[in-house]
C-alpha cells in the first residue's frame, strides 16, 4: 500500500479486486456497447449482479475516452462509473488524450453524484493493451492534476490486480513525486 496526499485529498496504491473495494463508487474498464465484457468488467457485473446490465442498456452506449454512471447492484460501492478507455494501437492514434479523458470523465461523474471516495482499475492496460508504464503514469498525472477541480473528492484509490502492476504503480507515483518536488 502507497498513500500520497494531494491537497485535502488522499491518493492510495493497492494489490486487490476492484469488486471488492468499500469506496462509494468504483470504475469500470467498460466497452463501448457498455453491454459487459471480460477482465474488471466481467468481475463488476458478475459481482454486482443484473442491475447493473440493465442499467447499461438505457444509456446507449459510451464513447472512447467518455464515462457513464450506474446503480453499484449488489456492491459494496453505491456507484459503478463505466470508462471507456482507448485500444491501443501504437500510441500515435491519440490514445494518450483518450485515456487521461476516461480518467477525467471519471471524476466528473464521481463529483456529479456527490462521491468522496473512488477506486479505479488501471484502464486499458488489460485487453486493450496499453503498456502499463505510460498508462499508469497518465492515470496518476490525470488524477493529480484534476483532483483540485473536485474539492469533495477525498480519496482515490488504485486497485492494481497483481503484485507487478501495483509496483509499476508506485514506482511512477515516486518518479512524479520527485519531479515535482525539484
Ligand atoms: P481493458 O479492456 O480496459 O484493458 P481489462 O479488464 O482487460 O480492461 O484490464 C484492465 C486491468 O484490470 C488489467 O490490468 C487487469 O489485470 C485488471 N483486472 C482484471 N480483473 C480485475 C479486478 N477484479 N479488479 C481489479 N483489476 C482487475
Amino acid at each position: 500500500m502507497r498513500e500520497a496526499r494531494i491537497g485535502t485529498a488522499v491518493i492510495q496504491l493497492v494489490q486487490g479486486d476492484i469488486t471488492q473495494q468499500d469506496t462509494e463508487a468504483i470504475v469500470n474498464a467498460a466497452n463501448r456497447s457498455l453491454r459487459g465484457g471480460g477482465g474488471v468488467d466481467g468481475a463488476i457485473h458478475r459481482a454486482g449482479g443484473p442491475q447493473i446490465l440493465e442499467e447499461c442498456k438505457k444509456l446507449g452506449g459510451c464513447e472512447t475516452g467518455d464515462a457513464k454512471t450506474t446503480s453499484g447492484g449488489r456492491l459494496k460501492a453505491k456507484y459503478v462509473i463505466h470508462a471507456v478507455g482507448p485500444i491501443y494501437r501504437g500510441g500515435k492514434h491519440g490514445e494518450a488524450e483518450l485515456l487521461a479523458s476516461a480518467y477525467r470523465r471519471s471524476l466528473e461523474e464521481a463529483a456529479a453524484h456527490n462521491v468522496t471516495s473512488i477506486a479505479f482499475p488501471s484502464i486499458s492496460t488489460g485487453a486493450y493493451g496499453y503498456p502499463i508504464e505510460e498508462a499508469s503514469r497518465i492515470a496518476l498525472e490525470t488524477v493529480m492534476n484534476q483532483l483540485p477541480r473536485f474539492p469533495g473528492i477525498k480519496l482515490v484509490r488504485f486497485v492494481l490486480f497483481t503484485k507487478n502492476d501495483l509496483q509499476v504503480y508506485e514506482t511512477q507515483l515516486d518518479k512524479i513525486l520527485a519531479s515535482q518536488q525539484r
